[in-house]
């Protein structure tokens, strides 16, 4: 068939060729102009059909979402802010939709809120639109960012028996056994907590198996769904999120700061490039929305300015204890607007690490050298016998986006902060083995993908960002 995407309509020029269009109508104006919609940009394609042209039954199933099918010829438009548009020769009707049910006919600006609840269905608006196309350029660019660098991709499982985190966050696996399973009393299905015979979870990181892989490619990384029981209703934590997380050895803490810096501004830039009209929508969204907030609440920059700061603004770098000394000196603390407590050896919460992006440095900050008591056993522990060659990535409007570490290499320091941890070290012996045979100085992180997709887009909760949010609310679809 010879349809014609929107996108590449639009920029086509018109020499009168024939075209086929196929999409949902976002508009039908004096019975002779129809905006097709197909997905592929947010800008619609007009049709004009001629009076005359449509019975009376026809233009009246042409209503706000019908699918449609347009053939006809592409003209120059005289009409203002577009350059073409089809001349019908006919109209088809792929699909009716009941205006006076229509879930999205019935708000005049239905808000992300009531979206939330009609998830099937919000990918048709604007917002949505430019989002998922957003992030699907960033998934694109993820991959090659990493193939440019000769990054061996590795699909790590989602079944899997260990907790890498140690943070308890975890979904158990159950088996429905297929014959006659086993009853409850009220005769409802007894599951077993197992995955033949073993006990097993959903994986929380893909890290511990990346390890295991990068001691022997160098280089990889892994892309895929990560799932933690995350009971909590925040706007940046999900059930089920989607991480990179690439591992390298040879490579040290700053090194690793490095890769991730350049990675993060890599995506920022293929956005820009790739999705600038999406960006700018966006952007335009944005400011429209915090018109509505008072002047002290509104950001300094569009979100265009901000990416582009970004871009060209190299990421603060300092250590956990400065971080928190700047705490402990601000305004912001001594007038007691900080919820939770501030002191060397806690875990920062959003606010705290926000305070340092937004107010304080104003550009993302890598933060160092943790407390080991609030990371994991892996991280290289520092002389000091207090941290950890930690890196986390705080950006403006979210707080944490990267958490990273130079792992611990030594097999005897990893072995004793393993026992202090109460880990099983015989359980680990697979991990172990890397530090055994041919061990290496190595290091990696994880970015969160939907994090990422929140500041690029400058969207404010986590459940927008990704199709079909997984909290403790969302399950159905
Ligand atoms: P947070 O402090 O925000 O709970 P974390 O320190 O528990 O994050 P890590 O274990 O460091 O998270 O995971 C690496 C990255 O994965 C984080 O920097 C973040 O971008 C992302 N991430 C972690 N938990 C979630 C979640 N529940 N939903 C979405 N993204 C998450
Ligand atoms: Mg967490
Ligand atoms: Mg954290
Ligand atoms: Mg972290």
């Amino acid at each position: 068939n010879k349809r014609v995407k929107v996108k590449d309509l639009l920029a086509s020029e018109p020499t009168g060729q024939e075209v086929i269009v196929m999409g949902w109508v976002r508009g039908f104006r004096n019975n002779q102009f129809i905006a097709i919609n197909d997905g592929s940009t947010n800008n619609n394609i007009q049709v004009v059909v001629e009076l005359g042209m449509l019975d009376e039954a026809t233009q009246k199933r042409i209503t706000q979402s019908a699918s449609i099918k347009a053939t006809g010829t592409l003209i120059a438009s005289m009409g203002k802010g577009q350059k073409v548009e089809v001349k019908a020769t006919s109209i088809e009707i792929l699909g009716d939709c009941d205006a006076e049910k229509y879930p999205l006919q019935l708000r005049n600006r239905p808000s992300l809120e009531y979206l939330r609840e009609i998830a099937h269905l919000r990918f048709r608006t604007n917002t949505f639109g430019a989002v998922f196309r957003v992030r699907h350029a960033l998934a694109f660019a993820i991959h090659q960012f990493f193939n440019e660098k000769g990054f061996v991709y590795l699909h790590t499982p989602i079944v899997t028996a260990s907790d890498a985190e140690g943070a308890g966050e975890m979904f158990r696996v159950t088996t429905l056994p297929f014959d006659n399973p086993p009853r409850n009393e009220d005769g409802s299905i007894n599951f077993k907590e197992d995955f033949f015979g073993r006990s097993t979870n959903l994986t929380v990181s893909g890290q511990l198996e990346g390890e295991l892989a990068a001691t022997a490619f160098s280089e990889i990384y892994t892309f895929g769904p990560t799932f933690r029981a995350e009971n909590s209703n925040t706007p940046r934590h999900l059930a089920e999120f989607w991480m990179i997380e690439p591992e390298m050895a040879f490579y040290d803490l700053e090194d690793n700061m490095n890769l991730a810096e350049e990675f993060i501004k890599y995506l920022i830039r293929y956005a820009m490039e790739h999705n600038r009209e999406d960006l700018e929508f966006l952007a335009q969204r944005l400011a429209e929305e915090e018109k509505q907030l008072p002047q002290d609440k509104r950001s300094e920059m569009g979100l265009i300015e901000k990416l582009e700061f970004v871009l060209n603004n190299n990421f603060e770098r300092i250590t956990y204890t400065e971080a928190i000394d700047i705490l402990l000196n601000s305004p912001a603390y001594k007038k007691k607007k900080f919820q939770y407590e501030v002191k060397w050896g806690i875990d920062m919460q959003s606010e705290h690490e926000r305070y340092l992006v937004e107010k304080h440095f104003k550009k993302p900050v890598i933060v160092t050298g943790y407390p080991k008591d609030i990371k994991a056993f892996y991280m290289r522990q520092n002389d000091d016998g207090k941290t950890v060659a930690a890196m986390d990535i705080l950006a403006p409007g979210i707080g944490e986006i990267v958490g990273g570490s130079q792992r611990e290499e030594r097999l005897e320091k990893l072995t004793e902060r393993m026992k202090e941890m109460h880990i099983p070290v015989e359980e680990m012996w697979w991990y172990l083995d890397t530090r055994r045979y041919g061990s290496v100085p190595h290091a990696g992180f994880g970015l969160g993908f939907e994090r990422m997709v929140l500041f690029v887009t400058g969207m404010t909760n986590i459940r927008d960002v990704i199709a079909f949010p997984r909290t403790p609310k969302n399950a159905e679809f």
